[in-house]
């Protein structure tokens, strides 16, 4: 297994005796998102793998280096159909020679559904149809009594140990902004589902002590994306890392955060005119398609939020795969999924 030095290592000599495999390409770069804002900035982590970058491979080096080192050979996990942590999973274990296994429980249609299914499905994933997410949530533990070798990931992959991934990541900005290629952001804006990428920025900002805001896009529903929700990822993830030898949690050592719910519309992974046009942006901006349920109505926020705050540097922290993605118009989908795929592609536009 290779190690990567992480910078949280030094603030926490635990760390080092975790298990941790090596997928992420960093220090991710940081650009200016100068037709956004004249103070907007970005952190390409959509660029951190070549086999698929996104805000799951500082995760995965933890989750899947624990998984080799127990000597699982296959991951299980349950997601939306069009879920970008499903196809993570797929890809990221296929490049370490692991099988997988998803349920995936039905989510709303949109022309980002071929794409997701046929990039997950090429990765090798198996992929059990779960259909509406209570009836998916019962197969998902019938696979869990089944697969007793699995090594599983649960929907969100936001466990404590995953979203240290991104309490280094805060480090890593910091080094960037002490090297002068950015500001230090007034706020970082990003999507928020599961809340694992804000828990664990909030935790390194408030390492580095930066009066930092961390705005969290609502894109689940009220009922998974709240200030509970959220705080209950924030101080589980603040307890490990004081059990591996970390700071002791306080509140002065983690930054603020707010949600932003304004671009739900009508909840997770349905389209909207706003996500739309912002997924175009984002293919505009980076060069690769957006898709409706997390980067869409991200971008808009950001537009509306760097509007309102024109005073302040703010930092996009780029958290969709620029890389890995089956984009090709007729990518094959598994066979049952393929009246789903079409019936999407004729009813939505963009
Ligand atoms: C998984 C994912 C998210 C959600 O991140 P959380 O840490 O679960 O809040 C946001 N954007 C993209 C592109 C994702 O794949």
């Amino acid at each position: 297994m290779s190690t990567r030095k992480t910078l949280l290592e030094e603030l926490a000599p635990g760390v080092r005796s975790l298990p941790f495999v090596s997928l992420a390409k960093v220090p991710t770069p940081v650009e200016r998102l100068e037709s956004v804002g004249p103070r907007v900035y970005a952190k390409r982590d959509d660029l951190i793998s070549d086999v698929y970058g996104g805000n799951k491979v500082r995760r995965y080096e933890l989750l899947l280096g624990e998984a080799i080192a127990k000597g699982h050979k296959k991951i299980l996990t349950l997601g939306g159909i069009a879920s970008t942590q499903v196809t993570a999973t797929a890809k990221l274990a296929r490049a370490l020679g692991l099988a997988s296994r998803a349920v995936l429980f039905s989510q709303p249609a949109t022309p980002y559904l071929r794409e997701a299914l046929a990039t997950t499905h090429e990765a090798g994933m198996e992929l059990v149809q779960g259909g509406p997410i209570p009836i998916a949530a019962y197969r998902f533990f019938r696979e869990l009594a089944q697969q007793k070798d699995a090594y599983v990931i649960m929907p969100g992959a936001s466990g404590a140990l995953a979203n240290l991934g991104y309490v280094d990541a805060a480090l890593e900005l910091g080094q960037q902004v002490e090297a002068g290629l950015l500001p230090r952001p007034d706020r970082i804006v990003l999507p928020c589902g599961s809340g694992g990428t804000l828990a664990g920025l909030v935790i390194g900002l408030g390492l580095l002590g930066w009066p930092t805001i961390v705005t969290g896009v609502r894109i689940a529903e009220r009922a998974v994306v709240n200030r509970t929700t959220l705080g209950y990822r924030v101080s589980t993830t603040a307890r490990l890392l004081a059990r591996l030898g970390g700071p002791r949690p306080s509140r002065k050592r983690s930054a603020r955060f707010e949600i932003d719910p304004r671009f739900l519309g009508a909840g997770y992974g349905a389209w909207s005119p706003a996500a739309a046009r912002g997924a175009a942006r984002i293919r505009d901006l980076f060069g690769v398609p957006g898709e409706v349920t997390y980067s869409g109505k991200t971008m808009a926020a950001l537009g509306r939020i760097a509007h309102e705050h024109p005073d302040e540097n703010v930092l996009f922290w780029c958290t969709l795969s620029a890389t890995g993605r089956n984009l090709a118009a007729d990518a094959a989908v598994p066979a049952w999924a393929a009246p789903l795929v079409e019936k999407a592609e004729r009813s939505r536009p963009g």
